[in-house]
């Protein structure tokens, strides 16, 4: 299987986290997104003993919200001594609903409002994360107004490019995100962040891209980062006490997928780390790091029930399903692969089929080619495996589909985390 937490029980049924899916759509119906709660867990303390081991005290783990925000998560994540990573008011508010400590929330974001900021300072949000020199005068004056000195960090670009998708690179000079360092302006942005008065520059902060497997990928960002820390140091004075390297370690999707040894990796980093900074004569920041997929992709799954099987002779076969691009439009997106599996049995003859979705665009595909038991037909269920993130957070309402639900299993049973929307949902904004 795909993950661990994947297994099928005697009669040939999909389990998850121990749980056979065929009860689980029973009880809550399809389509459904379900959450291993211990492989979340398991995955912060993966992260967290990491740090503890190669960063020590100061260092801290932020999880990326918009991997998959809800309430239950952010609780969750909060429990296991994570931090967090928000890019709006809305993953914000959430997290300050689940009691999330505040000073342990970041806000980030490349086109922050003057509400956005507002907000974050206005809720003693720990640090906000400067993309550009228009934000530093508008933070700096909300600070003042609230007499208060508030932590930022600088988001700069490293020009790195991580090998990967294009459209999750983001490290690269021509980005839109960040203040990049070969034009000069990192450097100016740094001397006019200092200049504030009611803000903190604590240091900086970097995001190279998502799905990152090459193994030099965050070294290579230290080395540019290190070489600026050093720059600004001797320029300006500056020292930065944090340096955020980003998230972005990849996962496995389908079997072709390499394993990244994540604890290990952050060992090779630390120490690549430590040896830039002992070089350059600067003292070893607090380093941050920003996972969100490799926190919630592989304790996520999302279980769907067949509408109807299609079968166009010497030309293709589809498997349609209760879902679709609504609740994953990641194929639709980026092409991005995930396993399928047949929830009920896995024996016998197979076909390869296109997993489509009920929406009203041709181009509604989970994912193409899959190979699925040759006699699938309406009302069995499909496994999508690994959705859990950028899946529900990226979640539509297209053609009025109400988003399913989550359901969050554990050793002691299922639980709702989040409800299933529902047509009177759908229509509670409109007047
Ligand atoms: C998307 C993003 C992350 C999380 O990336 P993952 O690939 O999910 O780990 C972290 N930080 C920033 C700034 C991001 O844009």
């Amino acid at each position: 299987m795909i993950s661990s937490n994947i297994t099928r029980n005697n009669a040939g049924v999909v389990c998850f986290a121990g749980h056979s899916v065929a009860a689980l759509a029973e009880e809550y119906g399809t389509p459904l997104y379900l959450m291993d709660e211990e492989r979340l867990r398991s995955n912060c303390r993966m992260y967290l003993n990491a740090f503890a081991t190669h960063f020590g005290p100061g260092s801290r783990v932020l999880y990326a919200a918009k991997a998959c925000s809800f309430k239950e998560i952010f609780r969750i994540a909060a429990e296991e001594g994570m931090g967090l990573d928000t890019v709006s008011i809305g993953e914000a508010y959430t997290a300050l609903a689940a009691g999330f400590p505040a000073e342990r929330i970041y806000f980030h974001g490349d086109a922050k409002t003057d509400k956005d900021i507002r907000f974050a300072l206005e809720h003693g949000l720990g640090c906000v994360v400067a993309d550009n020199p228009d934000e530093l005068a508008l933070l700096n004056a909300e600070a003042k107004r609230l007499g208060i000195r508030q932590k930022v960090l600088l988001r700069i670009t490293p020009g790195i490019d991580p090998h990967t998708y294009e459209a999750v690179n983001t490290g690269t000079v021509d980005v839109k995100f960040g203040v990049p360092i070969e034009t000069g302006q990192a450097e100016a942005f740094v001397r006019a962040a200092m200049a504030m008065e009611h803000l903190d520059a604590a240091g900086l902060h970097c995001h190279v891209g998502s799905e990152v497997f090459d193994e030099d990928v965050f070294q290579r960002t230290c080395d540019v980062m290190v070489d600026f820390m050093a720059r600004v140091h001797g320029s300006l004075g500056f020292t930065a006490r944090e340096l955020d390297l980003g998230g972005g370690y990849g996962v496995r999707y389908v079997d072709s997928d390499p394993a990244a040894d994540i604890p290990a990796r952050i060992g090779e980093v630390a120490a690549h780390l430590r040896a830039l900074v002992d070089r350059a004569g600067l003292p070893m920041p607090y380093v941050l790091m920003e996972p969100g997929r490799s926190i919630v992709a592989d304790a996520g799954m999302t279980v769907y029930t067949v509408s109807t099987v299609k079968r166009i002779p010497r030309c293709k076969n589809y498997v349609i399903v209760d879902g679709g691009m609504a609740d994953n439009p990641r194929w639709c997106l980026y092409r991005a692969r995930y396993t399928v599996l047949h929830g009920l049995r896995q024996d016998g003859e197979t076909d390869v089929f296109d997993l489509a979705g009920r929406c009203c665009e041709s181009g509604d595909v989970i994912q193409p080619a899959v190979t699925l038991p040759a006699d699938v037909c309406r009302g069995d269920l499909v496994c999508v495996c690994t959705t859990g993130a950028y899946n529900y957070s990226m979640a539509s309402n297209y053609n009025r589909l109400g988003r399913p639900p989550v359901v969050m299993l554990s050793g002691d049973g299922a639980r709702l985390a989040v409800r299933r929307e529902t047509p009177e949902d759908l229509i509670a904004l409109d007047l």
